[in-house]
């Protein structure tokens, strides 16, 4: 019989503490209200957990929920049966009508932008005489995906072909919303502008009104124009923010009416594993590019770039001083990551600290005493942004949820 293996063994791990998500989600709702909010828990809810973010965002005051494919929708619906799930893509041509069915009948609320798109549901609906709403993106200048406002009216004759489709939303998506320059500001006017005008047309074409958004967590915090009926909100629910523009924004409308703060969500945790003192001039790990220039203890800790942690967190040539490489939190003190990040471990280099021990926790992504290791600190090391830091931590490592 096999025994049943305690995440801890693994020695490495990510926190999420779902009282945050709860925190912030109600924040960004006091905030943007009367628009409501859909929590974006796409990508495994940026690596914080699908299920577990997707709950405790409702308990927050979400009223939506939004991924990019059927397969994460299907999960969150496991668990979550009573609110909307929309669709952020097209469902894919790949999809077989048993599929197309499966969603539809679940309640899950899809995205269309091409005639395909628009058949595909349409027949499966028709077949099923089930009434379906649809949300229309239209592309206002993000280029990615999205229907060209040209080709609106001969959509709208596709989605009147089949009695069974409606459209309930009509959407855009913001390019350069987190953008602090001039350009970028008038470019954001232009979408919500662009969008608009399709909206009146619609209404006036004898449509009746229907939802109408467009803001990400850019949008929502420092673009209120752009709120409309709902923001659509990720990276703010987790805790992080897309720029500093936008967390200037934010500082002032926490400095006006709404109170409270945004608070990390996530938490990248490991054990030292291993402990030793090594001499000056020796060399460390792949490469031996970290020199030591005297006597140090150095930490072994059980996570390396299978888990998450980026190669790029140490750099050849990288010299402590110059913080050009990653750090960890160990013992309450920063202490750098020394010499290249190997698969499944990395070498922390501890000084004269002889008080390190096996089992210390070391943080690579979050608080520890008085000090904090942001996932945007990490992905600014690395040339990226706390997006990619969030889904890069990969499924090797056992999430552990609190407060939940
Ligand atoms: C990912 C995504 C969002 C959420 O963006 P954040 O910057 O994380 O708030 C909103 N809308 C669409 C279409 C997206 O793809």
């Amino acid at each position: 019989m096999r025994v049943d293996w305690a995440p801890e063994r693994r020695g490495a791990w990510a926190e999420v503490d779902l009282s945050a998500i709860r925190n912030n989600v109600s924040l960004l709702v006091d905030m943007v209200g009367p628009s409501i909010l859909c929590a974006v828990v796409k990508a495994n809810a940026y690596g914080h957990g699908a299920r577990e973010v997707a709950a405790a965002a409702l308990d927050g005051g979400a009223q939506w929920l939004a991924v990019a494919f059927g397969e994460e929708a299907l999960e969150i619906r496991e668990s979550i049966t009573d609110v909307p799930i929309l669709l952020l893509q097209e469902i894919s041509s790949g999809t077989n009508s048993n599929e197309i069915r499966e969603l539809l009948e679940l309640g899950i609320v899809p995205t269309v932008y091409s005639a395909e798109g628009i058949e595909r549901i349409g027949r499966v609906s028709k077949l099923m005489n089930r009434q379906v709403g649809v949300h229309l993106k239209v592309d206002t200048g993000m280029h990615r995906v999205g229907a060209d406002i040209d080709d609106l009216q001969s959509l709208m004759e596709s989605i009147s072909r089949f009695p069974s489709l409606g459209v309930a939303g009509l959407w855009s998506h913001l390019a350069v919303a987190d953008g602090e320059y001039g350009e970028d500001i008038e470019f954001t006017g232009r979408q919500l502008g662009a969008l608009r005008g399709v909206y009146d047309k619609f209404v006036q074409s004898g449509e009746s009104p229907v939802m109408l958004h467009l803001a990400n967590s850019a949008g929502a915090i420092a673009h209120p124009a752009t709120r409309l009926d709902m923001v659509r909100c990720g990276i703010s629910i987790y805790g992080e923010l897309p720029s500093e523009m936008v967390a200037g924004r934010l500082a002032e409308h926490l400095a006006g009416n709404i109170s409270g703060q945004l608070i990390p969500a996530l938490s990248l945790k490991a054990r030292v594993g291993y402990v030793r003192e090594l001499e000056e001039g020796e060399r460390l790990s792949y490469g031996r590019h970290y020199r030591l220039n005297r006597r140090s203890v150095i930490a072994t800790v059980p996570i390396g770039y299978a888990d998450g942690l980026a190669r790029g967190m140490f750099k050849p040539g990288h010299n402590v001083d110059e913080g050009a490489g990653g750090y960890v939190l160990l013992r309450g003190e920063r202490r750098p990551i020394a010499g290249t990040v190997t698969m499944d471990q990395i070498l922390v280099d501890c000084g004269s600290d002889t008080s390190v021990s096996l089992d210390d926790e070391v943080v690579i992504i979050g608080e520890q005493g008085e000090d904090r290791i942001t996932a945007s600190e990490v992905a600014a090391k690395l040339g990226t942004i706390s997006y990619e830091v969030f889904c890069g931590i990969s499924s090797r490592i056992p999430r552990v949820y609190l407060n939940g």
